[in-house]
């Protein structure tokens, strides 16, 4: 009998693990794993300011290579219960079809990657033919992200874990399964453009300073286009998100304008290229008449791909032999752990269509499940052959 994917993620949806909560998620998955054979860790971190998170990190045999499946078991809150045509953490199958907050983003990712386990292990002797496989799952990817899967790398490799290859079970199909690979992700920044004038009367403006003139300016400037794209990338872009005076009086110029704004970059440019590259556009259009500063907040997302080569190839085969499509490999999109992974071993992200992720009645049709996880089956064959 192989494995039930379907059954596995329906398991996995009844466990409330809305971050920070964990619902009897990961228990689930360490009862499933050890059973199979693979030695199974719990690792709870904690930061002051956050709530203590379970982590998961599983694995079968001791050769490498060293193929791991990472994902997240938290899930986004389910809104508003009563807007869903199924329960968001009963499980249901309802025309075949897999409903539940989680379904695609990303427990039935992890249930297909368990299940291709599970049968590839049964197929082969109970272990990897030569190297091991890895399952490397976290409880706070949806919220901070700040105990979890940075933390569980750092202790993997104290520990001495070497990883070879990752597959991140995201959804990062966008129509139909086997369109889409995400190799690589923009990064991400955040910050805010500070003009400051000199408070007055509306009524005497010669003896104030009014900063929304410079504001506009500034804007006007820094949301020029940043470059036209890579080989890999679509065009980085700025977007302004929020302009914030907060002045209540009709009569006051106000002393102060503020606007926020985020970047979402490519790989051609760095976290510090950036800063240097929109801070100059904001000096040149101040022409030495506009007070401003530029407030960074720290970031660690920063822009990542992985190459076309071997790894991209076999999985991209994998996925054409199975599904009959051949994906494409893509880097749009926003962040997600693999900027983590990527600081330790070529990451992937394959998992299932993203249509319905993070909104009322997300679902996954059974049969996507079944086909995920005979891909990553195949991935598994033949990687370890
Ligand atoms: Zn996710």
């Amino acid at each position: 009998m192989p494995a039930d994917p379907a059954a596995i993620a329906r398991d996995l949806i009844r466990c409330r693990s809305v971050t920070p909560d964990d619902g009897g998620a990961l228990s689930y998955l360490h009862d499933t794993l050890a059973k199979a054979g693979f030695t199974v860790h719990r690792i709870t971190f904690t930061a002051p300011g956050t709530a203590p998170i379970d982590n998961l990190y599983a694995r079968i045999g001791t050769a490498q290579p060293n193929l791991v499946f990472a994902g997240h078991t938290d899930v986004v809150p389910a809104g508003d219960e009563a807007k869903w045509s199924h329960a968001p953490f009963a499980g249901d199958i309802a025309g075949d079809v897999l409903y539940g907050r989680g379904a695609v983003d990303m427990k039935g990712g992890i249930a297909c990657f368990v299940a291709a386990a599970l049968d590839y292990l049964a197929a082969s002797g109970g272990k990897p033919d030569n190297g091991s496989i890895s399952l490397l799952i976290t409880g706070d990817e949806e919220s901070v992200a700040v105990n979890g899967t940075i933390k569980l790398l750092q202790w993997a490799a104290e520990r001495g874990e070497k990883f070879d290859h990752c597959i991140l079970g995201e959804p990062s199909n966008v129509n139909v399964l086997g369109d889409t690979i995400k190799a690589g992700r923009r990064g991400s920044l955040n910050g805010t453009l500070v003009v400051t004038g000199k408070q007055g009367h509306v009524a005497y403006p010669d003896r104030a300073d009014n900063p929304v003139r410079g504001l506009v300016k500034l804007i006007a400037a820094m949301q020029a286009p940043l470059d036209d794209g890579s080989a890999q990338f679509d065009p980085s872009n700025l977007e302004f998100t929020s302009i914030d005076i907060g002045n209540p009086t009709v009569n006051l110029i106000p002393g102060e304008a503020r606007a926020r704004f985020n970047i979402r970059f490519n790989d051609r440019h760095t976290q510090e290229t950036l800063k240097r590259l929109v801070g100059q556009r904001a000096q040149d259009a101040a022409e030495g008449r506009v007070r401003f500063s530029i407030e960074w907040e720290p970031s660690n997302a920063d822009v990542f791909v992985t190459k076309p080569g071997p790894f991209t190839d076999l999985a991209a085969t994998a996925i054409a032999e199975v599904t009959g499509r051949q994906p494409k490999l893509s880097t749009t999109g926003g962040t997600s752990d693999a900027r983590f992974i990527k600081d330790y071993c070529p990451v992937l992200e394959f998992g299932l269509v993203g249509q319905t992720m993070h909104s009322t009645d997300e679902c996954a049709p059974v049969a996507d499940l079944v086909t995920l996880t005979a891909v990553y089956r195949r991935i598994m064959e033949k990687y370890f052959t």
